[in-house]
């Protein structure tokens, strides 16, 4: 067997095939892969002190942190008042000290085993009654065996996370350590550098080797730092390379559509909207207005948070083609949303002779039949459809512009589908889910960014509370209040697991029960998914109209809804939605210059009134975690009514690892590197990125080749779909 980084992990010393299996079974086959897995925590040997050091320090006025290592005593919670404290007690050789928690107490107070080793790290302080004491510390669990080596070596220490896979085959945190310290001495001498030398010299990036050496065992924290910063930087580099690449080869584009822009029709129907366009809307208008005259095909993202009128931007675009001959679509996410679209702008357009066709799944064949009749004969129409816009039969008339409402909802692949329908259409994308800047550089990178920043001018702030399900009998009565006046609500029911049936069940139980309790004397309409579209459309008609005074719904509301004089969104157990999800609801109201409520209810579990974590989730359990985010989201919800600072928020909870959108983007997920907290590195990776590119898309110059070579190996899947328009 030849020295390989791809040899399998069985060769190492003290492995052998039994071991080898283990390592298998969660993931890891080759010494490359053990190599790429690191430590997710690191203890600064050089920090830790005994409890007498930390005293001292603290007597000449040291405020900074320090780690102890120290065996628990005991752990106890104690109750003071109305509140409660977590006291756990430790000591070293050299003395006694306390560490205290004040929140999270349920979910910490069976961690601390007394007679165990545990390192503990944060700012000490000496209290009034003279102990020394750690608040909310951050700590880490330490194996017996390694308590004493721990105290003897000079070394930073990596913490490994422990597979179970692993556990189960009594391979602890000591053996997993001392496997991969004798991978990383003996394989990283084979480890072929992947990034350019011109980059790792001008970045003063370490090089391959020593990044992963340190990653592992770091000789200082400063070199620690700079490998975490080399592989974080790598990342994001291949990854806008394949951004660029997608970038530059959809914009060299050249466009055929020769429009003019002096339509009279544009003008008044313009003029003849009921309010004015706010100047971030008429700012885009130009934006697009500019892309259009430009002789390259557009590739326009417009981003606007729920609520500040992306529709009726599109509709001018799609208007603006019209009156040159083209067709325009308009794709939406939802056959409720569809036909909301279709609506509403059917009947704007009425009296402008202008044709409208909608397209979605559930219509008869007959009502098919006609509906594609129409989008192949009629060139001055707009049509408006969902994912049924990608079948074979339709065929589109002269198509001069793609629209995408809702586009999170859609994956490359399926944007590209509806495009290749035309002879290189413009294309609009619109989202109301309003991404961090560092999110949509990566997975917008290949589209121009416009953004509608601000709602029209009548808007009042929506009033967002936290509420237990006792108080919903209160709840319904202020909704009657409301109704009173003339308004509207919504009352929402999750997704029960991942159930249509069940889902429909709560929502069709309490709309009986509803009914027939308080909202007798009221008219009460249901909707979910499982209705045809057809009642779908009637309900959602009748209740736009006003028929229906309240509407009980699953989240098939969620997007794009708009009837602006329901003033009032009820979400129940709203512990379960994610938080763009809870963002999207809530935008459902507040679409008029009257007072609007988002009332969030949910178990008693869940009222807490904290906003951000006050310990480090990874201590918890996957159980006692998610209660945790779910926690911490409604609260988010509470205090922030912009959705780009949930969007933030959001992605923390996330994580790197777990950014929905990347995958249906078609880019690679992140592995190291972290969208919220290393933005200035994704900038600097994304500027050398972006002057290779443009200067070489394909990447065939000599110099470009190791690039290459990295792309194709690491990258296969991903270059595939960056080169399809
Ligand atoms: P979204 O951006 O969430 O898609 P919509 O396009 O549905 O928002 O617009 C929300 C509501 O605001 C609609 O009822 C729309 O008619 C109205 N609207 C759009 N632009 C303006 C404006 N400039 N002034 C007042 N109301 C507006
Ligand atoms: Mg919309």
């Amino acid at each position: 067997m030849p020295n390989s980084i791809f040899n399998s992990i069985q060769y190492l010393k003290s492995v052998g095939p039994k071991r080898a299996e283990a390592f298998k079974s969660v993931g890891l086959n080759t010494i490359y892969d053990l190599l790429l897995y690191f430590p997710f925590r690191y203890l600064d040997r050089s920090t830790i002190i005994s409890s007498k050091k930390a005293r001292e320090y603290i007597a000449e006025g040291f405020d900074g942190e320090l780690t102890l290592i120290a065996i628990v005593e005991s752990s106890e919670v104690l109750r003071y008042g109305k509140k409660s404290l977590l006291k756990v007690t430790m000591s070293d050789k050299m003395g006694h000290f306390d560490c205290a928690w004040f929140q999270g107490i349920r979910f910490l107070k069976d961690t601390f085993v007394p007679g165990k080793y545990y390192a503990v790290s944060g700012k000490p302080v000496i209290t009034k009654y003279g102990h020394l004491q750690f608040v909310h510390p951050d700590f880490d669990r330490i194996e017996d065996a390694e308590s004493e080596d721990f105290l003897n070596t000079g070394r930073i220490i990596p913490f490994y996370s422990l597979p179970k896979g692993l556990k189960e085959k009594n391979i602890g945190h000591f053996s997993l350590r001392r496997i991969i310290n004798s991978a990383v001495n003996q394989y990283c001498g084979l480890l072929v550098e992947t990034l350019p030398y011109e980059i790792i010299t001008a970045e003063k990036l370490l090089p391959l080797q020593s990044t992963i050496k340190n990653l592992h065992f770091p000789d200082s924290m400063d070199l620690l730092q700079k490998a975490q910063f080399r592989i974080k930087f790598e990342e994001f580099f291949y990854v806008q390379i394949l951004v660029a690449m997608r970038k530059y080869f959809v914009k060299n584009i050249n466009s055929t559509i020769k429009l003019s822009f002096k339509s009279r029709l544009l003008k008044t129907f313009i003029e003849n909207l009921h309010f004015d366009l706010t100047d971030s809307q008429l700012k885009v208008l130009t934006e697009i207005r500019n892309d259009l005259e430009s002789g390259k095909v557009m590739n326009r993202l417009l981003q606007g948070d729920v609520g500040s009128g992306k529709t009726i931007v599109a509709l001018i675009v799609m208007l603006t083609l019209l009156e040159n001959d083209y067709q325009a679509v308009l794709m939406a996410p939802t056959e409720v949303l569809a036909s909301q679209h279709f609506i509403n702008i059917s009947g704007i357009l009425e009296n402008y002779g202008i044709n409208t066709v909608l397209l979605i799944g559930g219509q008869s064949t007959k009502e098919r039949k006609n509906a594609l009749e129409l989008i192949k004969n009629k060139r001055r129409s707009i049509v408006i459809g969902t994912h049924a816009l990608f079948e074979e039969k339709v065929v589109f008339n002269n198509l001069g512009l793609v629209v995408i409402d809702e586009q999170h909802r859609f994956g490359v692949v399926q944007r590209s589908r509806l495009v290749k329908k035309g002879n290189n259409p413009h294309l609009l994308v619109m989202t109301a889910t309003p991404i961090p800047r560092t999110l949509s550089m990566t997975i917008y990178g290949d589209l121009d960014i416009s953004v509608i920043d601000e709602l029209p001018k009548n808007r009042m702030p929506i009033k967002t509370v936290l509420r237990s399900e006792k108080k919903l009998p209160e709840i319904y009565n202020f909704i009657i209040e409301r109704i009173k006046h003339g308004e509207q609500a919504y009352i929402v029911y999750p997704l029960v697991e991942e159930s249509d049936k069940l889902d429909l069940k709560a929502a069709e139980e309490y709309y009986n029960l509803l009914s027939e309790t308080y909202f007798s004397n009221h008219s009460i309409g249901l909707l979910h998914g499982k209705m045809n579209w057809k009642d779908k459309e009637i309900i959602m008609r009748d209740f736009a109209n006003g028929k229906f005074n309240v509407l009980i719904s699953t989240t098939v509301i969620e997007v794009g809804i708009d009837v602006p004089n329901s003033t009032i969104i009820l979400i129940n157990d709203a512990y379960r939605f994610g938080l763009s999800q809870l963002h999207q609801l809530r935008g459902r109201v507040g679409r008029s210059d009257k007072k609007s409520y988002c009332i969030l209810i949910t178990k008693n579990e869940y009222l807490h009134n904290f906003k951000s974590p006050i310990i480090n989730l990874d201590y918890l359990s996957p159980t006692q975690k998610e209660k945790m985010k779910s926690i911490i989201r409604l609260n988010a919800m509470i205090t922030n009514s912009s959705g780009f600072d949930l969007s933030e928020i959001d992605l923390k909870l996330r994580g790197p690892g777990d950014i929905f959108s990347t995958k249906q983007s078609g880019l690679p997920q992140l592995k190291y590197a972290d969208l919220v907290v290393d933005k200035d590195i994704l900038i600097k990776a994304k500027e050398y990125a972006f002057t290779i590119i443009s200067d070489d898309v394909k990447l065939e110059k000599t110099e470009n080749k190791l690039i290459k070579n990295v792309l194709e190996h690491n990258y296969a899947e991903n270059i595939k779909l960056s080169l399809t328009p």
